[in-house]
């Protein structure tokens, strides 16, 4: 295959591209990366923390111990306006925490293992157009026209792929002028994270566990445009309005100011070309869900188009939208609550209904929803009407017969057969559960249960037919 082709070309080496990358190539496929930032240039520190269901996901890959090795603070809870609280600790995964690792180091991790795994970058190499033409892709870019049968838009929010394939951002901005920053303190909060608004602003300051904390704020007196730029004094400030202190901020390694968009593609798929990450839905950072449901797109949609290539029946990718799009809504719904919540809170004539909403929020039910959904491990895609409760459900962790682990197992990058009592196909890997429970159950590669039922070889056999091509 000339440089020039591949059998799927991603748009962006953001952490949603580079996990699709990573997956696309060890799964064989010819996969290249068109990034527009020079080689060596990282992406600024924009995502600083790394959810449950995403260390899963790197579990399932081989990387979660290289991202923990970093050192990053593991946060067990998140309580939000001293009213909600999120007991991360309870969660039932190996990684019941946020872990605290800004986003160039876990995309430092994906980039590695991609380009280990055998995918191309090329830097220095914007998108200007595309166009689809007898069932392939061509990207027009300053150094030439490349070609390929599938691509995928993980060019972030100012996705140029979007915009030349015509597709709607419909959304609306949120909130304007937050500021970022990442700052040393010399009289730190009690608590990690802590999150405070009163007197019109609100601050959020977290640990990364290296001597810098990061440092949201906004002040509702002092809005200012996303190019101006922020004084330490500005930080300061809204932080001592919402907390009564500023905690002795000191030697910012960073500081920046942006605004906060909701929007979301209404198609995850035009044709052979798919939108994944920033490029398809974009929302507060409240929750700090952007990085990880950009990654869990990839993890969805990299199997299904491995499987396609190979000759798996091509409907299985119009799963990807049917899957994801509700999923990147309800980020969007839940985030967007929580900005609103900090924002109403802030404001004193508003706080009454603030605490409404948190004294709702703080109900023991609705706090686990949230968690299952902020972590990523409550996340499912239902099933049908014939299909087992269990189908579309995250599968958790599970001891296997031979000492290892089920996300082990899926480090081959295939589906895990659990529990049947025939030998597992060649396109499927087979385990036995240490404590198997009476049913059999088929793990996508993506660590969700594809089929579970009583064991039925046959039925089994048909599944893994239709969703790869090999029986
Ligand atoms: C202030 C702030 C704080 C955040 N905090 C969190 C958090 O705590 N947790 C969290 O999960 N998320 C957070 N996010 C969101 C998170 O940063 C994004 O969701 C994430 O970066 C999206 O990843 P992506 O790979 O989809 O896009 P991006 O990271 O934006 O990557 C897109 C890549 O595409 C490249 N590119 C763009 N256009 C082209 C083109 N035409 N041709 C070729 N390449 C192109 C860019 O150079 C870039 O490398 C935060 C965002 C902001 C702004």
């Amino acid at each position: 295959m000339s440089d020039q082709q591949a059998e799927v070309v991603i748009v962006g080496a953001g952490p949603t591209g580079l996990m699709l990358a990573g997956d696309l190539a060890e799964a064989g496929v010819e996969t290249l990366v068109l990034e527009k930032r020079g080689a060596g240039i990282s992406n600024l520190s924009r995502a600083f923390g790394v959810h449950a269901r995403t260390m899963e996901m790197f579990d399932a890959r081989g990387i979660a111990e290289e991202l923990l090795s970093r050192g990053g603070a593991r946060l067990p809870g998140i309580r939000l306006f001293n009213r909600v609280s999120l007991h991360l600790a309870e969660l039932e995964t190996r990684f019941p925490y946020l872990l605290m690792a800004p986003q160039y180091d876990v995309e430092r991790v994906l980039l590695r293992r991609a380009t280990d795994a055998g995918a191309r970058i090329r830097y220095d190499c914007a998108v200007t157009d595309v166009e689809q033409a007898d069932g392939r892709v061509a990207l027009t870019t300053g150094r030439g026209r490349f070609t390929a049968a599938y691509a995928v838009a993980a060019d972030g929010v100012g996705s140029g792929v979007r915009k030349a394939i015509g597709m709607p951002y419909p959304g609306e901005s949120v909130l304007e002028s937050i500021m970022l920053a990442d700052v040393r303190l010399a009289e730190p909060p009690a608590e990690s994270p802590a999150i405070h608004g009163v007197n019109g602003a609100f601050c959020f300051v977290a640990d990364f566990g290296d001597g810098y904390w990061r440092v949201f704020a906004w002040n509702s007196a002092d809005q200012r445009g996303d190019d101006e730029p922020v004084e330490l004094d500005e930080l300061k400030e809204a932080a001592r309005l919402a907390f009564g202190t500023d905690f002795g901020m000191r030697d910012p390694r960073w500081i920046s100011r942006f605004h906060s968009d909701e929007r979301q593609v209404p198609e995850y798929r035009d044709g052979n070309v798919f939108l994944a990450g920033d490029a398809a839905h974009c929302h507060s950072p409240a929750g700090g869900q952007g990085m990880n449901t950009g990654i869990q797109d990839a993890a969805n949609l990299s199997w299904k188009l491995a499987a396609v290539l190979r000759g798996a029946d091509p409907a299985l990718l119009d799963t990807y939208h049917a899957e994801r799009h509700p999923v990147g809504k309800a980020v969007l719904r839940s985030s967007g609550a929580m900005i609103r919540l900090a924002a109403e809170r802030s404001k004193l004539k508003a706080a009454i209904g603030g605490l409404a909403a948190a004294a709702a929020l703080s109900v023991k039910p609705i706090e686990r929803k949230a968690m299952g959904m902020i972590s990523g491990v409550g996340i499912h895609y239902g099933h049908g009407k014939d299909e087992d409760a269990l189908v579309g459900t995250r599968a958790r962790d599970t001891a296997l017969a031979d000492g290892t682990r089920l996300y082990e197992a899926l480090r081959r990058g295939r589906f895990v057969v659990l529990d049947s009592a025939e030998a597992a196909p060649a396109a499927a890997v087979g385990a036995a559960s240490a404590a198997p429970d009476g049913l059999a159950r088929v793990v996508r590669p993506d660590g969700y249960i594809g089929w579970a039922g009583p064991d039925d070889p046959a039925a089994i056999r048909d599944y893994l037919e239709t969703r790869t091509g090999e029986r």
